[in-house]
């Protein structure tokens, strides 16, 4: 694994990642190959949709690519989540207009012009009047006038066609609900077992969502925290402390907020994570108009560009790539929406005035030093020994301005890597001594593509080797002639 040479010189240019998620239009191992080619770092694979086989079926293709190109690719599992739905009509989808009453209750008989299932308990108990109910992605608004343990009885605000199991968002009540449905648990067992790096978990609301999944997982995946809820929100950073990553979920978060909120709160939770180093994904929408057109509008343009500058480490990809028309082209387009957004100078000030300060650790003494002469000797690059890929997390936390060159001898962390902030991850085995540590690093810089003979790189590392959460050197070495 990891040797193919035809791949060898595969270095990414972008900085800020790409996740692309898989679906209909990107089953098959050319259509992945093609994502992973033009510069997808990470794939997701949504388990809102699909079966295990498909799912299955993409997995073992990420893998296969992986193995011929000698990169490590990160595959997340995204749960569907405690999604709430309407249930079934008699006679078909029904039409509601302002001012209509509706109510909404547990009676399990198929809904009519007055009424629908919704088979949810816990929220007519978490209801109470003057709540919101939103259905079909926000487009239909309804108040709550009267509720009791098993119904609601709504006044319309904002009418329209629905249709059978619709969505429905509660958006200012803290719901009594797991994040982890039967359904989640299944498809959570199935995808470790396949072997998930990231599990991202949807409708987080509060940080004992986080917890409960992690009681689950047991170290067997990183969890990403999908924030989507207002509630969630209000506990921001506790819940990014306790996740390994956040996802910047603008599909729902938009739904449950009014719009005008939702680039506001991007921004808020991209900076509380790039504060305390937790790698965050801005998603939904990005390049919407791509699933039918071969190009972009400028405002989708822009708004890529500006979770970049905003120092994102990943942007996503959903139906564009999973069911859109153009899945290659989006993530081409989304690759060169990065890169030209690197070489713009504005960048570069706009991410060292919010660098954050480091904490008071030997790890973040040592990443903001190697950042430091790293960009003080223009090195090719600060290569980081790492065995849970938390020193690489704190280097990039750095967001410094040569690459960063993750070595680990574990598969998984190496995987992980790709998700995250200009880190280039290989897998090495641990070095065991100092003579070793130096070759190992200056040869992978090379081999690589970052570095020539005769330039330098800066070098973290932990001694006794091999000793994880041990980071405590810094060397400068020159990268030898020899290959
Ligand atoms: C979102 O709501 O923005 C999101 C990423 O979640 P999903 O695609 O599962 O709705």
């Amino acid at each position: 694994m990891y040797d193919h040479e035809e791949y060898r010189v595969m270095r990414r240019q972008h900085l800020t990642k790409i996740v692309a998620t898989l679906g209909p239009s990107t089953s098959g191992h050319d259509e992945i190959e093609a994502l992973f080619m033009a510069g997808a770092d990470v794939f997701r694979l949504n388990f809102s949709h699909g079966t295990h086989e498909e799912h299955k079926a993409r997995y073992d293709a990420i893998r296969a690519i992986e193995n011929k190109t000698g990169r490590p690719i990160a595959v997340m599992m995204d749960l569907q989540g405690p999604k709430l739905r309407i249930g079934t009509f008699g006679d078909g989808p029904i039409t509601l207009a302002a001012g209509d009453k509706f109510r909404l209750d547990l009676d399990e008989t198929k809904g009519d012009q007055s009424r629908v299932t919704l088979p949810h308990p816990e929220i007519f108990q978490a209801l109470s009047t003057n709540a919101t109910l939103l259905l079909d992605d926000g487009r239909i608004l309804l108040r709550v006038a009267e509720c009791g343990a098993d119904y609601a009885d709504c006044v319309v605000e904002i009418g329209g066609p629905l249709s059978e199991r619709k969505g429905v968002n509660v958006p200012d009540v803290l719901l009594p609900l797991s994040p982890l449905t039967p359904k989640d648990k299944a498809d959570l067992a199935f995808g470790l077992e396949l072997g998930a790096d990231w599990v991202a978990l949807s409708f987080v609301q509060r940080p004992e969502d986080v917890a409960e999944a992690q009681a689950l997982i047991e170290g067997r995946a990183s969890i990403i925290a999908k924030l989507e809820k207002p509630a969630a929100i209000e506990k921001l950073d506790e819940i990014v402390a306790l996740s390994d990553a956040v996802m910047v979920a603008r599909g729902d978060l938009g739904v449950e907020m009014p719009p005008e909120d939702v680039p506001v709160l991007q921004r808020e939770i991209v900076r509380a994570c790039r504060k305390q180093g937790r790698p965050v994904v801005v998603a939904t929408q990005m390049l919407d108009s791509m699933i039918e057109r071969p190009v972009p509008t400028r405002a989708e343009a822009s708004d890529v560009a500006t979770a970049v500058y905003d120092g994102a480490d990943a942007v996503m990809l959903s139906a564009e790539t999973a069911a859109g028309a153009f899945p290659v082209e989006s993530v081409e387009m989304m690759n060169r929406i990065i890169e030209r957004v690197q070489v713009d100078p504005l960048y570069r000030q706009m991410i060292e005035t919010r660098r954050t300060e480091p904490d008071e650790t030997t790890a973040d003494a040592i990443s903001a030093a190697a950042r430091q002469i790293g960009e003080t000797l223009n090195t090719s690059g600060i290569v980081t020994y790492t065995t849970s890929g938390s020193t690489t997390l704190r280097i990039a936390r750095e967001r410094p301005m040569v690459p960063i060159i993750s070595l680990t001898p574990r598969t998984d962390t190496a995987r992980k890597m790709a998700l995250v902030w200009g880190v280039h991850s290989a897998r090495t085995p641990d070095a065991h001594d100092f003579d070793d540590m130096i070759n190992t690093a200056t040869h992978q810089a090379k081999i690589d593509g970052f570095a020539e003979p005769g330039e330098r790189v800066v070098i973290t590392a932990g001694v006794p080797f091999g000793t994880p959460g041990k980071t405590n050197l810094i060397r400068i070495a020159r990268v030898g002639g020899g290959s």
